[in-house]
């Protein structure tokens, strides 16, 4: 079977016994996850959490860019979350990275940036302060920094 095929038998099995069905759009902690795409992390694993509990957002390097912080905004406003989790993690592929690593496996030459990073602590600091700066969010909506440690499973405060 083709992966394609396996993910779709695999979303048939999901629906055949699914549980969510009755949940509200606003998470029920209040909080907002911001992490990376890599697929080691689960965040509902990794905080003992179910669907319903938070909204994720996901991207290359846990980064908040300005469309994570439109979602942060909408997030607040519409779903009543207070808070931030910025959760990044050792081992990204985009710590070490340089624009012309990313540009380089597209096989194009390319202007874009596509925010590595070399200092991971301060990157998910920086992100940190990039939500608590936000004009789009209010002083009460606080943000908070972690790292996962991939081999251990382990979440560190910064
Ligand atoms: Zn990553």
């Amino acid at each position: 079977m083709t992966p394609d095929r396996e993910l779709l038998a695999g979303n048939e099995r999901f629906a055949a016994a699914f549980p969510h069905g009755a949940l509200d759009r606003r998470p029920r902690r209040g909080v907002v996850v911001v992490t990376c795409m890599d697929a080691r992390m689960e965040p509902m694993e990794i905080l003992g959490i179910d669907a319903g509990d938070v909204n994720v957002l996901r991207n290359a390097g846990a980064i908040v860019t300005d469309d994570v912080l439109r979602s942060l905004a909408v997030s607040h406003a519409l779903l009543g979350t207070q808070s931030a989790f910025v959760i990044g993690h050792t081992e990204c592929g985009l710590h070490g990275a340089t624009n012309d690593d990313v540009s380089g496996g597209l096989g194009l030459s390319t202007e874009v940036d596509f925010l590595p990073f070399d200092d991971l602590e301060e990157s998910v600091r920086s992100s940190v302060r990039c939500i608590e700066e936000s004009e789009l969010l209010p002083a009460s909506f606080t943000a908070a920094g972690f790292v996962y440690d991939v081999r251990t499973g382990q979440l560190r405060s910064l």
